[in-house]
C-alpha cells in the first residue's frame, strides 16, 4: 500500500499530529493491507459521496477507504552526513511515496526550537537541503558508474547519463528532482533511481490553538505559503494540538467542536484528502444492499486491475464493469433509474477507471 511519510525537525509537532492520526485511526480489521507497525497509522478517507450513497442505497454496512501515514522521526541538520539518525532516517524516507513536511508556525516560549527561533523557511530549507545532499550523493555515485558504460557507447547508459547530468546540475543548484521536467521515457529511468527529492511533497503549517480560525493572521503561515507556491506545492494549515483533542471525540462531538472553533473541516481531514491526492490516489465505489464501500485505486489503472483490488478472482475472471458515475447516479436517484436513463455503461478490459465511478463487476468464477 502507498504511504505518506511525516517528516519535520524536532519539536515542530510531528508526534502530536501522529498521535491524532493513530487515535482517529481506522478499524484495522476492515483493511487487510494494513501494516502493523507502531510508526504507521491508518486513516479513513473522509468522503461525503459515501454518505450520500449510503442515504440512497440504504445498505446494512458502509465502509470508507483508508490509507497509511508513516511517522519518520529523526531528521536534523547534517542527516545526510550521518548526524542524528542520519542514514536510518533517509532509508525510512526512501520507503514512502509522498512526503508531508510539518513546519512549526506556532510560537511558544516553553517549547525550544532546535535553531533557537521559529523561522519556518529556515526550517524547510534545512530539511530540503538534507534531502538534496542525500540525492546528490547517490546521483554522483551512479554518475561515475554510468559514465564508464556511456563511454563504451552503450545506448541505455548514454540515455541514463544524460538524465543523471541533468539531475546533478539541478541538485547542485539546490533544485529538487520533482521540479525537473522529463519526457515520459526519462521518467521511467528517474523512477528507478528512487531519489528522495523526486517524491511529491506538501507542507503542513502547524499553528497555535488561537490561530486555526484565521491562519492568515500568522505571518509564518504566509511565508510558508509563498515558499510553497514557488514550487507549486500545497500547504495545509493545522493545529496539531487541537487535532489531538478532536481525535478523542465521536463524530457528533467533533462537529460541535469544529463549529465552536469557527471551522468547517478539521485540519487532519484536509491533510488526509491532500495526501491522498498527492499519492495519486482516487476512489471508486461499490454500492449493494449489503454494503456500500469506497475503494482506493492508483489513477490510470484499468477496470480488471480495479476489480483485483477487491479480490484477485475478480481480476482473473473479469468480464465487464457495469459503471455509472457518482454524479449521474445521484441525479437519477437510484440504480434502477440510472439504468433506465441509459447512464449505466458496460465497460470492458481497456476501461480506465475514474474517480467517483460506482461499479458492479461481472466476472467468471
Ligand atoms: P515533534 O518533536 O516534532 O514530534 O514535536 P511534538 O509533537 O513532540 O511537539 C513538541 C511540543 O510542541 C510538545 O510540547 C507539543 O505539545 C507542542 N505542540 C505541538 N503542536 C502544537 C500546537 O499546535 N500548538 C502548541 N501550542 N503547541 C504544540
Amino acid at each position: 500500500a502507498l504511504t505518506a511519510g511525516i517528516v519535520g525537525l524536532p519539536n515542530v509537532g510531528k508526534s502530536t499530529l501522529f498521535n491524532a492520526i493513530t487515535q482517529a485511526g481506522a478499524e484495522a480489521a476492515n483493511y487487510p493491507f494494513a501494516t502493523i507497525d507502531p510508526n504507521v497509522g491508518i486513516v479513513e478517507v473522509p468522503d461525503n459521496r459515501l454518505n450520500k450513497l449510503t442515504e440512497l442505497v440504504k445498505p446494512k454496512k458502509t465502509v470508507p477507504t483508508a490509507f497509511e501515514f508513516t511517522d519518520i522521526a529523526g531528521i536534523v541538520k547534517g542527516a545526510s552526513k550521518g548526524e542524528g539518525l542520519g542514514n536510518q532516517f533517509l532509508s525510512h524516507i526512501r520507503q514512502v511515496d509522498a512526503i508531508c513536511q510539518v513546519v512549526r508556525c506556532f510560537e511558544d516560549e516553553n517549547i525550544t526550537h532546535v535553531s533557537g527561533k521559529v523561522d519556518p523557511i529556515d526550517d524547510i530549507e534545512i530539511i530540503n537541503l538534507e534531502l538534496i545532499l542525500a540525492d546528490l550523493e547517490s546521483v554522483n555515485k551512479r554518475h561515475q558508474r554510468v559514465e564508464k558504460l556511456a563511454k563504451q557507447k552503450d545506448k541505455e547508459a548514454l540515455a541514463e547519463f544524460t538524465i543523471l547530468d541533468k539531475i546533478k546540475t539541478a541538485l547542485e543548484d539546490e533544485t529538487p528532482v520533482r521540479a525537473i521536467e522529463f519526457s515520459e521515457e526519462q521518467q521511467k529511468v528517474v523512477k528507478g533511481l528512487h531519489l528522495l527529492t523526486s517524491k511529491p511533497m506538501l507542507y503542513v503549517a502547524n499553528v497555535s490553538e488561537d490561530e486555526v480560525a484565521d491562519p492568515e493572521s500568522n505571518e509564518n503561515v504566509q511565508k510558508v505559503k509563498e515558499y510553497a507556491a514557488n514550487e507549486g506545492a500545497e500547504v495545509i494549515v493545522i493545529c496539531a494540538k487541537i487535532e489531538e483533542e478532536i481525535s478523542e471525540l465521536d463524530q457528533e462531538e467533533k462537529e460541535m467542536f469544529l463549529e465552536e472553533l469557527g471551522i468547517t473541516e478539521s485540519g487532519l481531514d484536509k491533510l488526509i484528502k491532500a495526501s491522498y491526492s498527492l499519492l495519486g490516489l482516487a476512489t471508486y465505489f461499490t454500492a449493494g444492499e449489503q454494503e456500500v464501500r469506497a475503494w482506493t485505486f492508483k489513477k490510470g489503472i484499468k477496470a480488471p486491475q480495479a476489480a483485483g483490488i477487491i479480490h484477485t478472482d475478480f481480476e482473473k475472471g473479469f468480464i465487464r464493469a457495469e459503471t455509472v458515475s457518482y454524479d449521474d447516479l445521484v441525479d437519477a436517484g437510484s440504480m434502477g433509474q440510472a439504468r433506465e436513463k441509459g447512464k449505466v455503461r458496460l465497460e470492458g478490459k481497456e476501461y480506465i477507471v475514474k474517480d467517483g465511478d460506482v461499479i458492479h463487476f461481472r466476472f467468471n468464477v
